[in-house]
């Protein structure tokens, strides 16, 4: 398997360029051609002689992924299907906001996490995706966009796999798109979700980046969250807490918590009460998800009504909610369905 140039942030590309016996210029030629360009074979980077992209393919690919299904929904949401150089199945999805375009993208092959509501977890994890496998994500979507004279403005990680269990990788994809010389996406505009891996929250609050934090909560007592997430049996909501009161104080940034409303189970008056309770002093606000059904999971969604219920007690109490607009629906939406339904295809 060759190495994806898109495994290189701006710096290292110019350290690979040095390592070669070139200038450190020829990394920021090749950067260029990458990230405005946006070409996917060596060949077409024409301000490089010949010898210098023999050389360049000898060692190195381009794009490390290639399309195995697209699904597009009515409302503009665009599923990706990917496989990997070495077979693997990953997805990303498009979605279109008022506000500009995001890609959701996913940071490991299956997922460790094993949340009981969640599809991607069905599949243990077969390993991190490289940094130039989630860059190389964000490229397919943009050149598809390129088309049509658009662009992507925002970025989620928030497809199958745990972004802080990929820490490096996933920081190291965040500085490409960042880069002005790359993608140029800003930070503000970047969100990062963690089911809350305590030490990792500690260590991004101390790099001070400007990407946006989310933590997927989805329960206001242990017990309950115990039962739905494995991770809190490690790391405690009142460890989790803390861990993110430092970050608001480091960073001095409004965080948001995910809460996926699950019928009868976290969505009843007392989890709006202890939800009130534990967020009661802090800079976030909670974003309710309507449950995207995962057959295998038996667990429902709220309706539309019941959600808005649940929202206006948490504003009564002051947290400050929103409710997400559902996105997909008629296509295979919740994180991971569409991988495993190909998966199972060809078992
Ligand atoms: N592992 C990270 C990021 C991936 S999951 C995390 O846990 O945050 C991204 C978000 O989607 C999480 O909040 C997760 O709990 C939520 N999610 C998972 N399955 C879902 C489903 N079927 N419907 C709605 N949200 C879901």
């Amino acid at each position: 398997m060759k190495t994806s140039l898109y495994d290189f942030n701006y710096d290292q590309m110019a350290e690979l360029a040095l390592d070669f016996g070139w200038k450190a210029f020829r990394g920021h030629q090749i950067f260029q051609w990458l990230y405005r360009s946006r070409v996917f074979n060596i060949d077409d980077m024409t301000n490089l002689s010949k010898d210098t992209r023999e050389l360049l393919k000898e060692h190195y690919i381009v794009n490390p992924l290639t399309l195995v299904k697209k699904q597009v929904s009515h409302d503009g949401t665009t599923k990706f299907l990917f496989a990997t150089e070495d077979g693997s199945l990953l997805e990303s999805v498009m979605m279109v906001f008022d506000y500009g375009k995001s890609i959701c993208v996913s940071s490991q092959v299956g997922c460790n996490m094993g949340c009981a509501f969640c599809a991607s977890g069905l599949t243990k994890k077969k390993r991190d995706l490289t940094s130039g496998e989630m860059v190389a994500q964000v490229l397919y979507v943009q050149k598809e966009l390129d088309i049509e004279g658009d662009r992507l403005s925002h970025i989620v990680v928030m497809g199958t796999g745990e972004p802080f269990d990929n820490y490096e990788n996933v920081m190291n994809f965040l500085a490409t798109v960042n880069h002005d010389r790359g993608l140029g996406i800003g930070a503000r505009h970047i969100t990062i979700s963690t089911c809350g891996i305590v030490p990792r929250i500690y260590e991004f609050a101390k790099e001070h980046t400007q990407y946006n934090l989310a933590i997927s909560l989805h329960a206001p007592n242990d017990e309950l969250r115990d039962k739905l997430m494995p991770v809190n049996h490690a790391y405690k909501l009142d460890q989790l807490m803390e861990a993110v009161k430092y970050y608001g104080e480091e960073n001095n940034r409004r965080l948001t918590f995910e809460y996926i409303l699950l019928k009868g189970v976290n969505d009843q008056d007392i989890h709006a009460r202890q939800l009130s309770k534990l967020l009661k002093g802090y800079n976030a606000y909670v974003n309710l998800i309507p449950y995207n059904s995962v057959d295998e999971k038996g667990f429902k969604s709220v309706s539309h009504d019941e959600a808005m219920v649940f929202y206006d007690k948490l504003m009564k109490n002051n947290v400050r909610c929103t409710i997400r607009k559902e996105h997909g629906n008629d296509i295979d939406a919740a994180c991971g369905q569409l991988r495993i339904k190909e998966m199972r295809k060809s078992e």
